[in-house]
């Protein structure tokens, strides 16, 4: 897949992890998608799911970007089990993207935090 087709930024911490920059436990990838632990899990399971072009949050997320949307939403049950996650619905699991500084976001790459599994959590 080009560059041209799904720009990096050389800064960012998850561009970095997709080229295998910065080690990272890889839980699904695709051409366009990828997923990994989360290196400070708040829950049993903690994974974050990406955009493989550097998006740099959901503000930026406008009608184009649903397909990519739409592929990622639909990944998140599957991924979900398999790494874990109890069944819906005694079991489940959050789905969370911080946004900006108010929404608590501190990486600027768009990414979904996928947390489950048995309470309590350490947060959420
Ligand atoms: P945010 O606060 O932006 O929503 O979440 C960023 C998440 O990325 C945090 O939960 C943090 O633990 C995780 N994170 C930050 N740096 C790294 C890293 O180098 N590797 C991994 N696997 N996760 C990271
Ligand atoms: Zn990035």
């Amino acid at each position: 897949m080009s560059e041209l087709n799904h720009p990096h930024d050389p800064d960012c911490i998850f561009c970095k992890i997709i080229a295998r920059k910065i080690p990272a436990k890889i839980v699904y990838e695709d051409e366009e998608v990828f997923a990994f632990h989360d290196i400070n899990p708040w829950a049993p399971v903690h994974f974050l799911l990406i955009p493989k072009m550097h998006i740099s949050s959901m503000a930026h997320i406008g009608a184009e970007q649903a397909p990519l949307l739409g592929r990622m939403m639909a990944l998140v049950p599957r991924l979900a089990l398999e790494q874990g996650c109890n069944p819906y619905p005694e079991g489940g699991y959050r789905v969370v993207s911080n946004t900006g500084r108010e929404g608590g976001q501190e990486v600027q790459h768009l990414h979904f935090h996928v947390m489950g599994g048995p309470r309590p959590w350490l947060r959420g």
